[in-house]
């Protein structure tokens, strides 16, 4: 005997009528912790401090690659737009215990999907350590109309494995495997490298189906982000083989789309 199943009715009962929902203001999950909000003045302080001092490391990242550096607590690392416009990805490790790590998606929740001055990037669990602060962004985009925001914690790292995953083509040659090449020279391994925080990358979520979504990078030639460490680190930064993000993963990137950036670590001078 079958069982007779009323006309609009699923198979799990409920009905295919559309549930209503009460309706409720959106409550910020995480009020934002006290060791979240620094001191602007004394940040302000170390910048002053830190420009004023000495120039540590002053490199390029070639277009298509990533180098790694270290820096100690209160250094600052400038990134700038050396060229064309270019989105940078970054990794950061505790420089004395690498499994200690930049937490992307604990930095989202603690601050916001896109990192501006004053916001810190924060490590993995069990440590949930602030390891550096943001200090200057001469972009200044805000959030426009679309939502969509410069430098964000949102996204991964474009990857060959991915790329596979959507073309069907083999291929070495993605933020992941240039990230994953520096770390292996700085004697770290293919897992060490992580969710990044992607530089100068303008994205947000579409308002229908809150997919991932880019828009080209507004950074320009001069545009520059900094951040001052809050540990001793050893950062990474990778060159985006699609260069300022206009095009969607899979698509070919001309090369002369395609940068590098300038890096520059400056430090105080000792008292
Ligand atoms: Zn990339």
């Amino acid at each position: 005997m079958s069982r007779v199943v009323p006309p609009g009715a699923g198979w799990c009962g409920r009905g295919d009528k559309k549930r209503t929902f009460e309706i409720h203001e959106p409550v910020v999950c995480y009020d934002k912790p006290a060791a979240a909000q620094v001191d602007r003045a004394e940040y302000d302080r170390k910048r002053q401090a830190a420009l004023m001092g000495d120039v540590l490391q002053d490199f390029i990242v070639p277009k298509k690659s990533a180098k790694t550096w270290t820096m100690q607590a209160g250094d600052l690392c400038r990134v700038t737009v050396v060229e064309g416009s270019q989105v940078g990805d970054m990794n950061f490790w505790n420089l004395d215990n690498p499994a200690e790590r930049f937490y992307s998606g604990k930095t989202r929740q603690l601050h916001s999907s896109h990192l501006s001055v004053y916001d810190r990037l924060w490590s993995s669990l069990p440590h949930l350590r602030p390891m550096a602060t943001v200090v200057a962004d001469s972009i200044k985009y805000g959030i426009d109309e679309d939502g969509a925001s410069v430098h964000d914690v949102i996204g991964t790292r474009c990857d060959d494995y991915t790329y596979k995953l959507i073309t069907g083509e083999d291929r070495w040659g993605s933020c992941h495997s240039y990230l994953t090449k520096a770390a292996e020279e700085a004697g770290l391994a293919e897992a060490d490298v992580h969710d990044v925080w992607n530089i100068f990358m303008c994205t947000g979520f579409t308002k229908d189906t809150h997919q991932y979504f880019c828009k080209p990078s507004p950074a320009r030639k001069g545009d520059y982000i900094e951040f001052v460490a809050d540990m001793p680190l050893l950062v990474a930064l990778s060159t985006c083989p699609q260069g300022d993000v206009s095009t969607p993963v899979g698509k070919a990137v001309p090369d002369e789309m395609c940068h590098p950036l300038g890096v520059q670590v400056f430090r105080a001078a000792a008292l």
